[in-house]
């Protein structure tokens, strides 16, 4: 079978890796990197995971998966001091062990990508804007309706929003799509040439505007270069993504710098991401979506949960079946 995985992220690497064992897989990627939102951005001598922080594996189908990647040191566990703070008090603080380990790509998180996505057909800076029905399968068409390829079956690896934009009239993919509302998340991210002194690596923060903040260059592997990456609330970012960018750095910048202290001229580097759809919140389910009938298929975190292992989890249930099937 000639299959198209549409995303390259977790979720799309997982799937293609598992189909090609038996199929012509061709994965199509808009950006110019694979990975998704395990992204790693490398600038001015600076490093940030400006989107996923860290993964766990509870599962057993996750932990035999990533087997080989820690033996190639693809990954590693982050033994962050961890706080948690109510706005800049804090008010418990543990230690990430060996117990329940928090795990990140080394020398990025970006890594984890670069490494499955090797030995795949991937098209990448290739954006799929339209699905046509082809005989029993699929015709695939870029932005300006250029020929992408007839394929006999097509999985969605994308964000609800992106699958729904791509999901046929005839599907009830649409309202499997329009049940799962996405949230927002800016990440901003902090360069500076002398370290902040501070007493944990990764916060979570409360009553504030900001979430999160993670000493990057505290993770193993991290350039010396200190760095700080931190998200707002999903609840700001749904308010205001649309806002100016500007006012809404420089309304994260007061925040941030009144929890960690210290001034915002400190960081040299600031840079600001806008993370349209970054997170989904927890749902029952099958955890991915098929229709054998269209042959058309659509998994992701989105399915079970924002979070790496959902991924995996929603692309591996779904090749599980799909490998049985075909
Ligand atoms: C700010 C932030 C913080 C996070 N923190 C954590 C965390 O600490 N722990 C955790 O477990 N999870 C975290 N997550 C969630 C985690 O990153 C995701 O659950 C996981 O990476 C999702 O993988 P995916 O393959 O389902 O989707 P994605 O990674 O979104 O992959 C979809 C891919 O499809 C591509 N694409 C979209 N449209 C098209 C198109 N039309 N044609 C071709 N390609 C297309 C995209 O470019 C992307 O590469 C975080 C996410 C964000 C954004």
């Amino acid at each position: 079978m000639r299959i198209a995985v549409i995303g390259a992220g977790l979720s799309g690497l997982v799937a293609a890796r598992s189909l090609q064992q038996d199929h012509d897989v061709t994965v199509f990627e808009k950006s110019r990197g694979v990975g998704g939102r395990m992204a790693t951005r490398y600038q001015d001598g600076f490093e940030f995971d400006h989107g996923a922080q860290f993964f766990t594996a509870r599962s057993a189908e996750f932990q035999d998966f990533l087997q080989p990647l820690l033996q190639r040191g693809v990954f590693a566990s982050w033994r962050a001091r961890f706080a948690e703070l109510d706005r800049g008090a804090i008010t418990a603080t543990r230690a990430w062990g060996a117990d329940y380990p928090h795990f990140v790509g080394v020398p990025g998180m970006n890594a984890v990508g670069k490494f499955l996505d090797e030995g795949l057909s991937v098209c990448r800076n290739t954006r799929v804007a339209q699905l046509e029905s082809y005989k029993k399968g699929w015709q695939l068409r870029d932005d300006g309706g250029s020929d992408l390829g007839r394929f006999d079956w097509v999985i969605l690896a994308l964000p609800a929003a992106q699958t729904r934009a791509l999901a046929p009239a005839d599907s009830n993919l649409r309202d499997v799509c329009d049940s799962a509302a996405m949230k927002s998340c800016f990440a901003v991210m902090l360069g500076f040439e002398e370290p902040l002194q501070l007493p944990w690596d990764a916060a979570l923060v409360r009553d504030a505007d900001i979430s999160w903040v993670s000493v990057n260059s505290s993770k193993p592997g991290r350039p010396d270069a200190f760095t700080l990456v931190v998200h707002s609330t999903n609840a700001y970012a749904d308010a205001h993504i649309d806002n100016d960018i500007e006012a809404v750095k420089s309304h994260l910048l007061a925040e941030i710098f009144e929890i960690v202290g210290g001034k915002s001229g400190s960081a040299v580097f600031q840079q600001l991401q806008r993370w349209r759809y970054a997170n989904a919140d927890r749902r029952d389910g099958p955890g991915f979506f098929i229709d054998e009938d269209l042959r058309l298929a659509a998994c992701g975190d989105w399915f079970i949960r924002g979070r790496v292992e959902a991924a995996f989890s929603s692309a591996f249930s779904l090749t599980q079946l799909l490998r049985a099937r075909l």
